[in-house]
């Protein structure tokens, strides 16, 4: 039932707290690449993308955006392999061939460095996939401009 004109005090709430939290998204936006990095929220760069260390969030705590969506998948193994194994491989054959250091010491050596690559890498490499994902809206999400998108 149609009640008269004006805005219910509801409806101005709504408006003040979405009004607040896209000031607060403006001044927390920072490079993409540097927001996955960070482990942050691909859209305001300020609320936490990960609960675990490879776990992501349901949701940013900062602008409330679903990650529930999100699925990286087995996407960000494939460049920390191209990247770990190149680098991993090129520094043993440099070892081997330029002081043939004992056999112990390769051993010593390898599996801890790609251990600490491929996690080092790893984490950031899902979230820049996320951001991606988010960025070019692969996902069926929840996107508070989605119906201006399809325009
Ligand atoms: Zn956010």
């Amino acid at each position: 039932m149609f009640t008269g004109g004006g805005l219910r005090s509801s409806d101005t709430d709504w408006l003040a707290n979405f009004n607040r939290a896209n000031r607060k998204i403006e001044q927390t936006s920072s490079s993409p690449v540097w927001s996955a990095i960070l482990g942050r929220c691909p859209r305001c760069a300020g609320g936490r993308l990960f609960t675990g260390y490879l776990k992501i969030s349901e949701a940013c705590d900062n602008c409330n955006l679903g990650f529930s969506a999100h699925d990286a998948g087995d996407g960000p193994v494939v460049p920390v392999m191209l990247i770990v194994g190149p680098v991993v491989a090129g520094s043993s054959f440099w070892l081997e061939f330029s002081i043939q250091p004992s056999l112990w010491l390769h051993m010593v050596i390898w599996p801890p460095l790609i251990l600490i690559l491929c996690l080092g890498l790893l984490r950031p490499f899902k979230a820049i996939f996320i951001g991606v994902q988010f960025k070019f809206r692969s996902v069926n999400g929840e996107f508070p401009d989605s119906d201006d998108f399809q325009k």
